[in-house]
């Protein structure tokens, strides 16, 4: 009975302690300037064939506030771009370096490629307007050391993505799934 006790108050003391972690957590939100917006959406074609195209955060203005519970919101107002010249780029890739501190911006673009070569892609498809950034672009921004990069996946949608989405995952030994692969 004590130990039930004991272990009741034990529980109690970690679902408060769940709950403060959980409001103290930072929350992320990206915004496009209008001006901004609008230069993007000009430069974004429907072409399946083209290569991917990139940009620098030219002036950016972040800000924080707290939130009640002690969460804090965290805004990054992207002001300008400009193009950035690319070393080799595909429909794939795009391979550019931005001034140290100065964010990048690459498109994804609307079709669905099978290799790096244009003429295996076609419209659509189920990887075009990708919004998820691949493991390469993670590496790229944690190799940076800046604090976001942003994908314009179609001609209105922008997605900012962060370093601290790219964690290492406590190991978790779990074998079910691969209980019914058939590989070696
Ligand atoms: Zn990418």
């Amino acid at each position: 009975m004590r130990y039930a006790i004991r272990g009741a108050a034990l529980l109690a003391m970690m679902l408060v302690a769940g709950a403060r972690q959980l409001r103290a957590q930072t929350v992320r939100y990206g915004v496009m300037g209008d001006s901004v917006t609008a230069l993007l959406r000009a430069a974004w074609t429907d072409d399946s064939t083209q290569s991917e195209r990139a940009y620098c955060v030219q002036r950016a203005r972040i800000s924080s506030r707290p939130t009640l519970g002690g969460g804090i919101d965290s805004i990054f107002r992207v002001l300008a771009v400009r193009p950035a010249t690319p070393t080799s780029q595909d429909p794939n890739h795009v391979q550019f370096e931005c001034a140290t501190g100065t964010p990048e911006l690459h498109t994804h673009t609307p079709a669905t490629c099978l290799t790096d070569d244009a003429s295996s892609c076609r419209a659509d498809g189920p990887l075009a307007y990708s919004c998820q950034p691949s493991r390469s672009d993670y590496e790229e921004l944690l190799a940076r050391g800046d604090e976001y990069g942003i994908i314009q996946c179609d001609r209105r949608a922008f997605r900012f993505y962060y370093p601290s989405e790219y964690a290492a995952q406590p190991h978790k030994a779990r074998t079910a799934v691969g209980a019914n692969s058939s590989g070696p």
